[in-house]
């Protein structure tokens, strides 16, 4: 029996000729495409940590969390202005406002900053304010979205879809690649399998890390904090990413600063500063270890 629709791993040349590993010989097997963001580069050596607030909620709570992630060793700042919710009667995020805030605070951090774009109609006025744009779970396939941020020439952060296999994800990166944009960093950040939601928000699919570099010359990086929903839970799944093989992590901090509130969204999943620089320092402490390992191995 055949099923309409069905794709596999060896269909991928075919999907997403572009940006597939088998297809694009001039990657060898272990080679990464650099994505640089600024000064920030993804695929390289050193695996990337860009953290922040899940949402951009004010200037005095954004600069403080840059300015703590920043002390904590992360090199690039997460922060929404539009905001994905289930509810649309939950907080939305600032809008432009929240862009604004975001430039701001990146010109008083030197941090360069990534943010969710959800609506086409959006990407350009995004662009002025963002050094990379983010596509969110919810939008992985939406194909008017990729097709202008792939068009916008920007760096984009394309997350998983909280369903989507890997060659759904690669595909959906192909839709950007086809504008002439293959600065494309892979983000898995979670899905929804058995059993997401009992005590984890997500199942963090780390197996899909090697396999994303199998199959693509891409960057990938995890997303500890939606993938797990538990504060207490990131440090360890960061570890465990960086041990996959991960480029970077995207991760939600969260920290004292005058008049702080509870954040508005996601606050169970929000780490401090000090788990932050403990992350930093795992990855610091892997690189060596990485490099011995080479050494010993010649
Ligand atoms: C986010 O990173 O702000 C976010 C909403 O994540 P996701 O799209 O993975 O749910
Ligand atoms: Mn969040």
């Amino acid at each position: 029996m055949s099923i309409a629709g069905n794709v596999g791993l060896a269909d991928l040349p075919r999907i997403c000729p572009l940006i597939s590993r088998r297809v694009q010989s001039s990657f060898n097997a272990e080679e990464t495409l650099i994505v640089a963001v600024k000064e920030v580069q993804f695929g390289g050596v050193r695996p990337v940590t860009i953290a922040g607030p899940c949402a951009v909620e004010s200037f005095e709570q954004t600069l403080a969390v840059a300015r703590a992630v920043k002390a904590a060793g992360a090199e690039m700042l997460r922060g929404g202005a539009f905001k994905p919710r289930t509810s649309p009667h939950d907080f939305q995020g600032l809008g432009v406002e929240g862009l604004r805030i975001l430039r701001e605070v990146s010109r008083e951090t030197g941090l360069p900053i990534v943010t969710e774009v959800m609506d086409p109609r959006l990407v350009e006025t995004v662009c002025e304010y963002a050094d990379m744009l983010q596509i969110g779970s919810r939008n992985m396939q939406n194909y008017p979205l990729l097709i202008e941020a792939g068009k916008s020439g920007k760096p984009v952060l394309l997350k998983r879809g909280m369903a989507a296999s890997l060659c759904e994800w690669l595909g959906a990166a192909e839709y950007i690649a086809k504008e002439g944009n293959l600065d494309i960093v892979l983000c898995e950040r979670g899905i929804k399998a058995f059993p997401a939601g009992e005590y984890s928000r997500n199942v963090l699919d780390l197996s899909v890390v090697p396999a994303v570099k199998e199959q693509t010359f891409l960057p990938v990086i995890v997303d500890p904090s939606h993938a797990t929903g538990v504060a207490s839970m990131v440090e360890a799944a960061s570890c465990a990413a960086i041990e996959f093989g991960s480029h970077g992590l995207l991760i939600e901090v969260a920290c004292d600063h005058e008049g702080a509130a509870k954040p508005r969204c996601d606050a169970a999943q929000a780490i401090n500063p000090a788990t932050l620089r403990n992350i930093v320092r795992f990855i610091e402490s892997h690189m060596e270890v990485r490099m011995m390992r080479k050494a010993h191995a010649v």
